[in-house]
Formats: C-alpha cells, structure tokens, sequence
C-alpha cells in the first residue's frame, strides 16, 4: 500500500542520515589527535594542500608557522614522560585557543605543531605567532598543575607564499628553516623566512 511505500522510504532517508552521522563521526575520529584535539599529520596536510590550491588561485597570501617546544628534553628527563604529555596537551591548548575559523593547527611530530594562517601576510602572522609564543610562555605551565613553575616555552618559524614556495612541502621547508633560527637565535622568539634568509620578528 502507499502507506507501506511512505513508511519505507521515510525508514530508508533515516537510515540514509544515520550512516552519513557515523561516516562524520569516524572522519572526525581519524583525523584528529585524541590528547590534543589539534589534526594529525594527515589530516592537516590535506587541509594544507587545499588551502595551499586556494591561495593560488585567489592569489591570496597564505602563511605556515612551525611551532616546537623548548628544551623538551628536559621537561621529560626532569618531570617525566606523563608530564611531558600533559605540557604537549598545555602548549596545544594555548596554541589553539583564538585561532580564526579559517586557521588550522596541526600536531606535526611529537612536540611541534604546524599552522596556517590563509589569507594572511607575512606581518600578520608573525604578530600572531608573537602572541601565542607569549601565551605560551605565561600559561602552559600554569597549567601543568603537577609540577608547580613548569617552564614551558616554545620557538617559532614562519614562511609565506610571498617568497616564492610552489608546493605545500617547500612552504613548510621555510618555515623549519626560520624555526631552526629561532632555536639558534636563542629560543623563545619568532623568525620569519624571507628571501633565503632568517629575520627575527615582529621588528
Ligand atoms: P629544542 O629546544 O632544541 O627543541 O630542544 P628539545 O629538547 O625540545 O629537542 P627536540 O625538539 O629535538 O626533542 C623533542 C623531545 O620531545 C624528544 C622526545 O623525547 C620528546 N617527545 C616527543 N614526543 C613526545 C610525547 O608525545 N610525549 C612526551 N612526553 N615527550 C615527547
Ligand atoms: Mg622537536
Ligand atoms: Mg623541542
């Protein structure tokens, strides 16, 4: 009957809703890194990728920042693993909290992370790192309540596609340049990648 015929396609639209719910349930569980909720190396490097197109073809400027914890090492060695983790969960959180929509973070490796900022210059984004190095340093380790005056801070390198990279892997290839002059730069600090060299930021 036409009764029958409604009940079967009405049952079959559910059924259709609820595998379309679990499919974005298991995306979002395969792309995402539990204990820090930031994408995982995959997940963000296709978002990357697309954005990355995107730039080009709106001919926009799109920025990478690579973000890596400081003197980690010690954090582990002095406080242990479990607490290390918790300053990884602490930096992430810092890091995520007042991103735009448009932005996406990225767990890279172990204790780095990589964003990008679309449609964003060069002094933008390094204003923007600038802010979260800073509330990195003032609030990661507050939060680690285990360890009372955690140290915690992290370095960071930009590039952007005003200087030339013509794949998502060279842009990121700049930005770990610009992070390792950081490091040697002595820490704590932000520098950009612009035309080969290494400038300290914001001015
Ligand atoms: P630098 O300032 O030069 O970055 O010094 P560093 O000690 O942080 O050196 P590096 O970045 O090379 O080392 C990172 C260390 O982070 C190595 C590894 O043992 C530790 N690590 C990586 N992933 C994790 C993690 O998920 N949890 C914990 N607890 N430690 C991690
Ligand atoms: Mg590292
Ligand atoms: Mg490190």
């Amino acid at each position: 009957s036409n009764v029958a015929l409604v009940r079967t396609v009405a049952e079959l639209e559910a059924a259709h809703a609820e595998i379309v719910r679990q499919n974005d349930e298991l995306e979002r569980l395969a792309s995402r890194d539990p204990p820090t909720r930031c994408f995982n190396r995959r997940a963000f490097y296709e978002k990357f990728e697309k954005a990355f197109v995107e730039s080009h073809e709106l001919d926009t400027e799109l920025c990478c920042l690579m973000v890596d914890i400081d003197n980690f090492k010690r954090v582990n060695d002095q406080f242990g693993h479990a607490v290390g983790d918790q300053a990884i969960q602490a930096v992430a959180s810092c890091l995520s909290t007042g991103l735009r929509l448009t932005d996406t973070i990225g767990r890279y490796g172990g204790e780095e992370f990589c964003l990008i900022f679309p449609r964003t210059t060069l002094a933008e984004a390094s204003n923007l790192a600038d802010r979260l190095r800073i509330q990195v340093e003032t609030e990661a380790g507050v939060r680690v309540r285990t360890v009372s005056h955690l140290v915690t801070t992290v370095s960071c390198g930009i590039s952007s596609t005003g200087f030339g990279a013509r794949t998502p892997l060279e842009l990121i290839d700049q930005a770990d340049k610009a992070l390792y002059a950081a490091k040697e730069g002595g820490r704590n600090c932000v520098m950009a990648h612009q035309l080969g060299v290494e400038v300290r930021l914001p001015h």
